[in-house]
This record gives structure tokens, C-alpha cells and sequence, in this order.
């Protein structure tokens, strides 16, 4: 058998690690918001690779950006810095409230490198004593050992113990479970998602994370904000804390920082960065030029007040179309989320029952996401056309029809 020969969905089993259960076609090309799949059949992508793809497939913009650094530098390693990865935190200190930036290549990576911060500044700061971390159930922060234990999400840790020590979790949107966790001799940090995402797209009320911020003030602990799903641009705003109005300490960007290519940054001021000096942390990968490049012509895009407003456009578009199929077919208790983050939360008699819509959708052509058995989570592109949501809303519909006959 050589590389050329064809292969098929079943091959995966024989040649592949089993920890995905992937579907039954095997996309082979993109253009915008449709793919197509090894049989030529057409999909409305309404799952943008799990709110990575932010600018769609095959944008021409980015194939621009990565062609032109593929052909003059691709990698150098960090004894050298490289212009791609200065002027992409430049750019992302400039329009956010951060003063310094470490890159990596996925959300988990970027937030390794948050906890380890958060540990390591408490450690110099105020001693070794204050380095308990506090998070919340059902919260998603990555697979690594220290960030499946920062999860909040049991299952992901089974078999893997034992885990990092010193992570409580506390309740989501409850402020007086973090109250009665946090201690200013031994909290060195608060993680959380402004908009838990594989937790089922639940969005934090205003008050809670300015609670939090100010808990985290009175307690001398960092504030860190998980926004490797909510950030570039998916909320309408560059990062949901802009929304939010609360700035924390500590950010971390992945998913659709990057659209496509893997990428990471983490975030923060000008002080806590200080705790990170020479040697202390690293990654060979993380701010290679090809990466950096193609982050930086994201960026440059979405920030662009058009795109974000457009988002906005799109996500009542999207809510609506949803909201009406819901309605008649009595599937949804309510729509959550902000911007191009949307979760239909299933009524009762459809409980459990997500990967069912999931299968049929893509049956009728079009992708679509789960969060949790209760959740359909939609995350398209943020450019996606008019036409590609009015599409994909008739492809779900039917799909609906005949899953409820
Ligand atoms: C996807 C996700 C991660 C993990 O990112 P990877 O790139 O898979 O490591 C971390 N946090 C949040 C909120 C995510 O949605």
C-alpha cells in the first residue's frame, strides 16, 4: 500500500487511536461556509470545526498570508524571534489589555502556560503557600494532565490520576461558592470561561464575573479567562471580557485565533509576565512564523468594526431561523449564547438525544455541533453569507421533520 491509495472512514479503526468516533464521511475540500465530502456531496458548515474556522474555508485572504510566509521562512525556534510573531503581539497588545504575549499552538498548550503563570507569580509574589487554583464544574480548559484537572468535568480526569493537587471547582454563575473557596493565603487564581463552551454554551451573568474580578482584587489572586472558544471575534467583540467590561489578569486565545492553522496566545499585563523570566517556560513550535502569519491576517480581519457588527447581524439571523424551527416543532426550551456561539438547549422529550439531530443534520447536508447530550452548539464562520444560513436553516428543518415524525 503506498500514501496514495485511496482511503475510506473504515480504515480509521484499523490505523488510529480510538479516542474519536468520527462520522461516516470524510470531508476532502472547503470554500467559505460549504464543504464537500469524498463523494462530491455538499455541507452548510454551521460547526466552523468547533469555532475554529472563523473565517471559513479556504479564505483567500489567509491562503495569501500563509503562501507568502511559506515561501520565505517557516520555522527559526525561540533562541531567534521572528517578524510574523512581533508584529502579532503587537497588533493583539494593541487592541486588548495586554502588555505581553507567549504563543502557543492550542488552547490547552496556552493554558498550561496560564496556571503555571498564576502558580509561578503567587510563588514570588507571595510564597509558595497561595497556589490553589479555582475553577468550575463543567468548565473546559484542554486534555493536558494540569488542564483536564483545572476542567471541571470528572469524567476527562478518569484513569489518569493522580492529578495536580491544589484545584477546587466551584459553581458556575454562583458567586457565593467561589466566596466560600477563596482565601487570600492560599488562592492564587480564579479560571473561567466568560462563556462555558463544551459545557453547553453557557454564558456568565455580568454580575458574576465582575464578582469575581473583584473577589479576586480583594484576595490577591489572578483572574484568568479561558477564551479559547469565545475569543477572535465570535462574540462580536475581538474577546468577550470587551463585552463584559471586566478585564481580567491572565487571557488565553486559541480555536479561531488561528482559522484553521494551530495557534495559541496567552495574554496578560506587563507585571504578572515578569514572573515568567528567562528559561522558566517554553515551546519550540509556539510563535513559528507560518503560524503567526496566518493569526495575524485573522486578526487584521475580524477586528475590523464591519466583521464584528456582521456578527451580531448574523447571529440574530442564525437565533431567529432557529428559534421559529424550535417553536414548530417544539424541540428547544430556549436558545443561549452570544454573537456566533449559540447553544438550543433540547425540551425534555429530546434530552440526551443531541448526537441524534447531529447524525440527521449531516444527513441532510449540513454540520452541525453538540455540547453535552442537551445542547446543538452552532459555531460557523463569522463571515458565513446570508444565503449559506437561510440554506443551512431549510437543511435543519428537514432534518427536524423527519427526526420527529
Ligand atoms: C477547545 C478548548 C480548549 C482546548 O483547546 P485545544 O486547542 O483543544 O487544546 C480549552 N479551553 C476552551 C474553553 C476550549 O473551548
Amino acid at each position: 500500500m503506498n500514501s496514495r491509495e485511496p482511503v475510506t472512514r473504515e480504515l480509521f479503526n484499523d490505523v488510529m487511536v480510538p479516542n474519536y468516533a468520527p462520522g461516516a464521511m470524510i470531508p476532502v475540500r472547503g470554500e467559505g461556509s460549504r464543504v464537500w465530502d469524498q463523494d462530491d456531496r455538499e455541507y452548510v458548515d454551521f460547526a466552523g470545526g468547533i469555532a475554529v474556522n472563523s473565517l471559513g474555508h479556504a479564505h483567500p485572504g489567509l491562503i495569501g498570508a500563509l503562501q507568502e510566509q511559506a515561501e520565505k521562512l517557516w520555522h527559526v525556534s525561540n533562541v531567534l524571534t521572528n517578524e510574523p510573531a512581533l508584529r502579532l503581539a503587537r497588533t493583539l497588545c494593541e487592541l486588548t489589555f495586554a502588555e505581553r504575549v507567549f504563543f502557543a499552538n492550542s488552547g490547552g498548550e496556552a493554558n498550561e502556560a496560564a496556571f503555571k503563570l498564576a502558580r509561578r507569580y503567587s510563588w514570588q509574589h507571595h510564597g509558595p503557600e497561595k497556589h490553589e487554583i479555582i475553577s468550575f464544574t463543567n468548565s473546559f480548559h484542554g486534555r493536558t494532565l494540569f488542564t483536564v484537572s483545572v476542567g471541571g468535568q470528572a469524567k476527562y480526569l478518569e484513569g489518569f490520576e493522580p492529578a495536580p493537587g491544589g484545584i477546587h471547582h466551584a459553581t458556575y454563575n454562583d458567586l457565593n461558592s467561589v466566596k466560600e473557596l477563596i482565601s487570600t493565603e492560599k488562592t492564587c487564581a480564579v479560571v473561567v470561561e466568560p462563556i462555558q463552551g463544551e459545557g453547553g454554551v453557557m454564558p456568565a451573568e455580568p454580575e458574576f464575573l465582575e464578582g469575581l474580578r473583584k473577589l479576586c482584587d480583594e484576595h490577591d489572586a489572578l483572574l484568568v479567562f479561558d477564551e479559547v472558544q469565545s475569543g477572535a471575534g465570535r462574540t462580536g467583540h475581538l474577546y468577550a471580557y470587551q463585552h463584559y467590561g471586566v478585564t481580567p489578569d491572565i487571557l488565553t486565545s486559541a480555536k479561531g485565533l488561528g482559522g484553521g492553522f494551530p495557534v495559541a496566545a496567552m495574554l496578560t499585563t506587563a507585571k504578572v509576565a515578569d514572573s515568567l523570566g528567562v528559561g522558566t517556560h517554553g515551546s519550540t513550535y509556539g510563535g513559528n512564523p507560518l503560524a503567526c502569519a496566518v493569526a495575524q491576517k485573522v486578526i487584521d480581519t475580524i477586528s475590523q468594526p464591519e466583521i464584528l457588527k456582521g456578527v451580531k447581524a448574523r447571529s440574530e439571523k442564525l437565533r431567529k431561523g432557529m428559534m421559529a424551527i424550535g417553536e414548530k416543532y417544539d424541540i428547544f426550551s430556549h436558545i443561549r449564547g452570544e454573537g456566533l456561539l449559540l447553544g438550543c438547549v433540547l425540551t425534555d422529550p429530546w434530552k440526551g438525544k443531541a448526537k441524534d439531530f447531529l447524525a440527521a443534520a449531516q444527513a441532510e447536508g449540513l454540520m452541525i455541533l453538540v455540547a453535552g447530550a442537551d445542547v446543538i452548539r452552532l459555531a460557523p464562520s463569522l463571515i458565513i453569507p446570508d444565503q449559506d444560513i437561510e440554506e443551512g436553516l431549510e437543511r435543519f428543518e428537514k432534518a427536524v421533520a423527519k427526526l420527529t415524525k
